[in-house]
């Protein structure tokens, strides 16, 4: 991935609340509450013209980086509704549960493992002291019928992660395709959660998007390739934020660990509400198709073509998601300082390049000189071709720079009096606010070298 010089974050610059990011999203387009004219439907969101093209382009990235850079990797696309026994073998209808309590005093819901200990043993209320009511048991699935006459429906769930799609054509890939083991399979989709409780914002949703690398693996070479995930996974997210410190690893403690699993990592994001957890490294072993061998009947193993040897292979899985990764990366990019030319607070979204929704602004100096306004608009259907561009023409340049900034634009293109003379432009850069004059020749390979990945 290109390379950029990001302005240093240090380990002093304070965390950003998460009020002004919400506030910028919902300003310039980029998150949207859903329905909300009729009143919105919590922990379901919709994103903006800006939001688009900032989870395209962190969709492609994973896409690119997982897929594209790897021989023994291929992706798949699943169906968001699958046979109902699928969850079954997930353990999902079984176990994807929260229990819930209300307070038969002032109502208020509580889900009992966030309750503090002697609030469940006195059985009181953290809220108000009053009683608790027995605890009751819900599914966090999301239920929908397949087909239209009483009696004929089916019974099924919107997935509740995705990831089940790729055990499911496992063998399917296999037959198709000409990957052996060692090979992986990822996938980005949708996934649904019916959380009783949704969280404020993108942090806990119940509808959302989750990528998954399931890697097969022989037994014997299950630690090299988690070891490898493990890094891999790290590195990616590290090169794309601005506070390297921010991020770490947790290991998963005894207690929090699958019975298959021998080891788990998370790797969090520190952000003004504590660590977070942003990608899970898992360790899951034969447990998903030896699962889905038994419910299904279908023999899903493996035949070595070298050895012979039939095994079921273990899988190493890399899990997280667009909207987290969507959210982290605001609030990394999320600056205010103070503008050195001026009297204004100048707020940017250091986004990486790459990732930035609109790559470049062109901008005319003054829109009232037609020469100025058509060699902009010019240059602006060019660069169009080659990635997002903006041609704006509203307000004086500082403000024009300043919209551009907030909205995370690495690059601005001013057309002025010397390009008419020269055919020369200034390119400004949002981090450090330098300019440099370039042709206007050299223009579209200068901004490709710093805004696309390669
Ligand atoms: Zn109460």
């Amino acid at each position: 991935m290109t390379q950029v010089e990001n302005k240093q974050a240090t380990n002093d610059t304070p965390f950003v609340p998460i009020e002004k990011i919400v506030a910028l999203c919902k300003r310039r387009g980029f998150v949207y509450p859903n329905s909300e004219i009729y009143g919105g439907v919590a922990g379901i969101y919709d994103f903006g013209p800006l939001g688009v093209e900032l989870r395209n382009n962190i969709r492609r990235f994973w896409w690119w980086s997982m897929v594209q850079m790897h021989d023994n990797v291929v992706g798949i696309e699943g169906a968001i509704i699958t046979h109902p026994r699928v969850w079954e073998a997930s353990g999902h209808v079984e176990n994807f549960v929260d229990r819930l309590v209300d307070c038969k005093n002032c109502k208020r819901r509580f889900r009992i493992d966030h309750l503090p200990e002697e609030n469940v043993i006195q059985n009181k209320c953290p809220n108000c002291g009053g009683e608790l009511m027995e605890p009751r048991t819900f599914n966090l699935l999301m239920e929908t019928y397949l087909g239209v006459v009483e009696g004929e429906r089916m019974k099924t769930y919107l997935r509740g992660e995705a990831s089940q799609n790729i055990y499911l054509d496992f063998d399917n890939v296999v037959k198709s395709s000409r990957m052996q083991i060692p090979f992986g399979i990822c996938q980005i989709g949708k996934a649904f959660r019916n959380e009783v409780n949704p969280g404020n914002f993108l942090f806990r949703q119940r509808e959302f998007e989750q990528w998954d690398l399931q890697f097969f693996v022989h037994p014997s070479e299950m630690q090299q390739w988690f070891d490898f995930w493990k890094e891999k996974r790290f590195e990616w997210y590290k090169g794309l934020i601005n506070h390297k410190e921010r991020l770490h690893f947790r290991a998963h403690g005894p207690d929090e660990l699958a019975h298959y699993a021998k080891q788990a990592y998370d790797i969090e994001y520190k952000t003004i509400l504590g660590w977070q957890e942003w990608e899970g490294i898992h360790w899951r072993q034969d447990w998903d198709l030896s699962r889905h061998s038994e419910y299904s009947g279908q023999d899903l193993s493996y035949v070595d073509q070298n050895t012979k040897e039939r095994y079921i292979p273990w899988i190493v899985e890399t899990s997280g998601g667009v909207d987290r990764t969507f959210l982290n990366l605001l609030i990394d990019a999320y600056e205010e300082e103070p503008d050195p030319t001026g009297k204004e607070a100048r707020t940017v979204l250091r986004l990486h390049p790459t990732i930035a929704p609109v790559k470049v602004a062109v901008l005319p100096l003054q829109k009232n000189k037609e020469e100025l306004v058509t060699t902009a608009k010019d240059i602006h259907k060019k660069l169009q071709r080659l990635m997002v561009s903006q041609y704006d023409d509203v307000a004086n340049i500082g403000r024009r720079y300043r919209r551009q900034d907030e909205i995370g634009t690495p690059y601005c293109v001013t057309v002025d009096f010397q390009t008419l003379d020269d055919r020369t432009v200034t390119v400004r850069e949002r981090d450090q606010m330098t300019q440099v004059r370039i042709s206007i020749d050299e223009l579209p390979l200068y901004l490709l070298e710093r805004v696309t990945w390669h």
